[in-house]
């Protein structure tokens, strides 16, 4: 049995077979074969051994007769790796002695040859991980040949392990079997993160090199309430875990009582719960689920098409379906959040050296103002099919704002001259994501119509902490006395100006951080709409007076590890028995 420790996305358990994802998406299926078989398994891992050198053999002459010496190195190494007889006993072992199939028996061995190159301190070496799953993807190659499968064809449940996952794979995995996901790679805020998220089931992530260290058939436990993932679990874990899994199972389930009941303190204090939503379709679960509205529309997932950015058009039709999904409730559509992790690096002539702080988000529209004002165009034409807001992203400075507002009047302008109507009031607002903004909250609040706390931004640029790197995650920190007190600032300036304020970070659907955001005066969250039932749950739980003294405790700790001990305590007298 073995245990990895990772980041949470979405809360819950899940039980079932392994699939490694390869970055080529290799499926390798974990198998024993008969005795009677094993001769023929042999064969064919030998079969596989001799055509893969002897490919090797000619791409390396090829190499060497245009391009010279050098650059039929690398393959000469795979030739020599190939020959390593210690590496051919291994494979051939497993084969003989337990009856693994070929494929499995190659993915187990040359997993192991890559962990060893993973643990050595020489940086040379720790780049022949990739020539490693190179002769792995050549050798399985060989022997799956065209019985590949990919995700939309598995015949069971599996939970899916891989190095990382594209935002269109992840986008695309509520069309499978899929009931469980571990990656190596990602961060709790990642875009990928966000996705699996809306995807709703129990996935762990930044799990450092998981991939290589499970096959095939392994069986796998996520267990993402507590960020750990167990494989090949004993009896007595796989029966705990059994166990659990009915538990949360029906934890859900009771959740779903919560939907239709109001969200108001036991003081009766309202509270709007929102929906944050990456597609238009989502807009109407989010409903289902009890949301009052949109409070955050991703519009940057419209770029998820391979096809590239979006036509005036097509982002009309989302925008307008978003907002008739919620049936005359407003909507929040943000907008184009592209930079940094989403999208525009990949296709870049030049990636940026340091991408979160690139040019990212409202600085990107504002640089691409043909591409902004399309957006805006398609916004505006959207307006008036029910309570549409405008929100600009990463906003860090009044002018930037100015520019952001001047380029939605000169949008409306053109489309009231082409007789197109448009709502002309329409609220616009900015998102508080940075330091800068919150120190000048109060500026802002004379010229903004609404404000909402991007706790992702927010904390990683609080904190100096790449919110997509799972090397420094341990450091993105969101009950950091310094983001509390932000918070309390930025909510406090809002009320004194009679700005509506919200919140739209992870941490408005985290239950632990409930009483601290209603303690400080927010009235308004959005979150995934998976949340939104066990945040309504607490909030029914707690009034506000407590919630304000709670708030306070809060913000006299001085360390984040007082901050969440003491909000755990607070949460745990409210939900003793729930598994979250
Ligand atoms: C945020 O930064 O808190 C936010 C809600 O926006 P995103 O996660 O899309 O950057
Ligand atoms: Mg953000």
């Amino acid at each position: 049995m073995e245990i990895f420790r990772g980041i949470s996305v979405s809360p819950g358990v899940a039980i079932g077979e392994a699939v490694v994802l390869e970055a080529e998406e290799y499926r390798i299926p974990y198998r024993v074969v008969p005795a009677c078989d094993v001769p023929q398994e042999l064969e064919r891992y030998l079969d596989a051994h001799k055509a893969s050198i002897l490919e090797i053999e000619e791409q390396s002459a090829h190499l060497r007769a245009h391009l010279g010496r050098d650059a039929a190195n690398v393959f000469d190494w795979h030739v020599g790796v190939l020959k390593d007889e210690s590496l051919n006993d291994h494979i051939a072992g497993l084969i003989k002695e337990k009856h693994a199939a070929a494929a499995y028996a190659v993915s187990t061995v040359m997993r192991s040859y890559q962990r060893r190159f993973m643990q050595m301190s020489d940086p040379l070496l720790v780049e022949r991980i990739r020539d490693v799953q190179d002769i792995e993807r050549r050798l399985l190659r060989h022997i799956l040949g065209e019985s590949r499968e990919d995700l939309a064809h598995l015949s069971k449940p599996v939970i899916l392990v891989a190095h990382d996952l594209t935002p269109t794979q992840t986008a695309q995995l509520s069309d499978t079997r899929v009931i469980g996901v571990a990656l190596d790679a990602g961060a709790a805020t990642s875009h990928t993160a966000i996705l699996l998220q809306s995807w709703g089931r129990p996935g762990v992530i930044g799990l450092g090199d998981i991939s290589t260290h499970l096959s095939g058939g392994d069986t796998v436990i996520i267990d993402s309430t507590n960020q750990l993932v167990i494989a090949n679990p004993t009896e007595a874990t796989l029966d705990e875990y059994r166990q659990r899994e009915e538990a949360y199972s029906r934890f859900s389930h009771a959740l779903d009582d919560f939907k239709d009941l109001p969200a108001v303190t036991r003081d009766d204090v309202p509270i709007a719960l929102y929906s944050n939503i990456e597609f238009p379709y989502e807009s109407r679960a989010g409903i289902a689920k009890g949301a009052c509205g949109v409070g955050l529309y991703r519009t940057e997932f419209l770029f998820l098409r391979p096809e590239g950015a979006p036509s005036e058009d097509q982002q009309y039709v989302a925008y307008r379906d978003a907002t008739l999904g919620v049936e005359g409730k407003p909507v929040t559509i943000r907008t184009f959040d592209l930079g940094a992790d989403k999208y525009t690096q990949q296709r870049s002539y030049e990636q940026e050296r340091n991408p979160m702080l690139g040019l990212r988000s409202i600085r990107y529209s504002l640089r691409n103002l043909d591409m902004f004002k399309v957006q805006l165009r398609a916004v505006l034409r959207a307006s008036v099919h029910g309570d549409v807001q405008v929100m600009f992203p990463l906003i860090n400075s009044l002018m930037e704002f100015r520019q952001a507002k001047m380029t939605l009047h000169d949008a409306m302008e053109d489309l009231e001259e082409e007789g197109i109507a448009v709502n002309r009031s329409i609220k616009i607002g900015i998102m508080v994501e940075t330091p800068a903004a919150a120190i000048q909250i109060k500026e802002f609040c004379r010229e903004v119509d609404f404000v909402s706390l991007g706790t992702n931004d927010l904390i990683q640029y609080t904190l100096a902490v790449d919110r997509g790197n799972e090397r420094v995650s341990q450091y993105y920190i969101s009950s950091h006395p310094a983001v509390l007190r932000i918070i309390r600032d930025v909510v406090r300036a809002c009320q004194q100006a009679e700005v509506e304020c919200s919140i739209c970070g992870e941490m408005a659907g985290q239950p632990l951080y409930t009483m601290f955001l209603l303690g400080v005066g927010l009235r308004t969250l959005s979150m995934a709409p998976a949340n939104i039932p066990e945040i309504k749950k607490l909030i029914r739980l707690v009034t506000v007076s407590h919630a304000r003294r709670v708030a306070r405790r809060t913000l006299g700790f001085d360390t984040d590890r007082q901050v969440s001990n003491y909000l755990r305590d607070e949460m745990r007298k409210l939900l003793p028995d729930d598994p979250i």
